[in-house]
Parts: structure tokens; sequence; C-alpha cells
């Protein structure tokens, strides 16, 4: 992957180093907490692209609640390859979604702000802790990335961990779309008034929608050869049987975390991915009009 042939965004906010300083001050109690929904479906995501098993990366995350705080705050320097890397794969984000925006939305697209940290961190849709895993909050249309679970990445799939991580950012991406475009405000009216089983199917299609979109984005960026056809076998080439039924077997953490717990199993996103990147057109992300997913 070429990243570093990509434009850097000028829309990352670096609170690394910033974490346990900020809110009440107890950064113990803020990690108590369980693994977020959102880093539990990028573990599950890591795992299917790189066949490791999701369970590791889920121990090594939740492992991460009993370690002790920091108690020197040294701001970690901005310039490092991991924000570099960040700020290249939103830049490509935004250039492709803006093509995209007046192309064939005929309108204007306004990129998120994305929030590099580690620790712990405030967002308008509440707390999240180290192990939250990067997750979308549409009342301030922010990403928020957890460094930590990027480091991780690095450490156990070196190279191979970029794709997986610019995926990630490439479907948070996608729920900011959705937001822009009304529809993630559209399914939230939907789920209040319908049955949990209604509510939960609600939740796989935006999900799956988001993952389309990701390969939407991938369509473009392989077009220009910044990733590789090997980039995208190591997501295709895989789909174990992991899916909701694991997702639900982990603890859900009491913090506001607006990423859905239901992602649909690991066929469907890698059905909708691919459907995304084949096409590299909008239209066919209709999660909500599939009579099947
Ligand atoms: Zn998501």
């Amino acid at each position: 992957m070429k990243w570093d042939e990509m434009r850097e965004s000028d829309n990352v906010e670096d609170e690394r180093g910033n974490g346990s300083s900020s809110g009440s001050g107890s950064s113990s109690a803020n990690l108590l907490g369980g693994l977020g929904a959102g880093g539990m479906a990028i573990a599950v995501i890591i795992g299917l692209i790189f066949k490791v098993d999701p369970a590791q990366i889920l121990s090594f995350l939740t492992s991460t609640k009993t370690a002790p705080a920091p108690q020197a705050l040294v701001k970690t320097p901005i310039k490092d390859r991991d924000s570099a890397f960040v700020k290249s794969v939103l830049g490509d984000t935004e250039d492709t979604w803006a093509k995209i925006f007046k192309q064939q939305l005929k309108t204007n697209y306004q990129p998120p702000k994305l929030v590099l940290f580690d620790g712990s961190v405030n967002s308008a849709c509440g707390s999240a802790q180290t192990s939250a895993g990067p997750f979308y909050c549409p009342a301030d249309s922010k990403v928020y990335l957890d460094m930590g679970f990027f480091k991780y990445l690095e450490a156990t799939a070196g190279d191979d961990a970029d794709f997986a991580r610019a995926y990630a950012i490439a479907h948070e991406v996608g729920h900011h779309i959705q937001n822009l475009r009304g529809t993630s405000g559209k399914v939230r009216q939907l789920k209040s008034g319908s049955s949990k089983t209604q509510a939960n199917e609600l939740s796989v299609r935006i999900e799956l929608q988001a993952d389309c979109l990701a390969g939407v984005w991938g369509h473009f960026a392989s077009q220009r050869q910044l990733i590789g056809d090997r980039d995208i076998a190591k997501a295709l080439d895989t789909a174990t049987q992991i899916g909701d039924d694991y997702l639900q077997k982990q603890s859900r953490g009491g913090h506001v975390i607006p990423e859905s717990f239901t992602h649909g199993t690991s066929q469907q996103r890698v059905t909708w991915f691919k459907r995304g990147l084949e096409a590299g057109n909008i239209d066919q992300c209709d999660t909500f009009a599939a009579q099947q997913l």
C-alpha cells in the first residue's frame, strides 16, 4: 500500500498524551470499561483480513484495562509514522469523496475531523477508553481513532497492517457519509419505533453500508494503484464464521460508543465491501433496498 503517495489531511486533531488528564481525573476508572462495540467490530475485521483469531486481538485489547494509568503526561510528537499514515489515508478519503459527491451526488463533501487518542477521550457522544477502537460520533462529526490499536496491529502484522488500518478509517468515514446524507438520522428515527429485531436489522444494514462505502474508496485508491491486489485479496480471501454470534458473547462497557453492536456476518461484510470496491459507485451501496444482504 502506497500511503506515502496520498495527500495529507489538515483535519487530524492529535490528542495523544491528553487522554488521562481529561475528565474527572480518575483514569483508572476510565480504563475499567469493557471493550467498546467499535473495538470489537474492528477486531473482527482485522481477524477476517489477517486470519488472526479475533479472540487474541480482543484479549490484548481488554488486557489493557488493567494496565496502570500513565503517571507522566508526555505529549507524543505530532510528526510520526502513525499520524503521517492517518493524515494520508484521511486525505485520500477526502479527495476521493469530494470527487464522488460532486460527480455522483452533485453536492460538496464536508470532510470529518479525525481525533487521534490513546488513554481516553471525550467526544460529544460520551467518553471512550483506550480499548474502544475506532468509532464515529455523529454529534460532533468526528472520527475517533485509538492509537493503541494501531500500534498493536503494527507489532503483529507489520507492513501488512497498513491496509487493515486504512480499512478501519475508511469504514468510519463511511459512517460520516451516512451522517451527511441523513441516512443515520433516518435510521435512528426508525429504530426508536421498532422492535429489537427490526432495530438489529437496521443496524446491520448501516454497518454493511459503511463497509460498502469503504469499498468505494478502495475502488478509487486501487485505480490509482495506491492499494494493490495483494491488499484487497487479503480482505476478500477470508470469510471465517465470525459474525454477530461471536460479538454478542463479548461483554459491553457502560460507556457510550455510537458504533452498532450488530455488524452482520463476516460473509455479508465481505460481500458489501467487494460490491463497493468493484462498482466505485455510491448507488451500489443501498443496503436498505437490498432484499438479500
Ligand atoms: Zn461501523
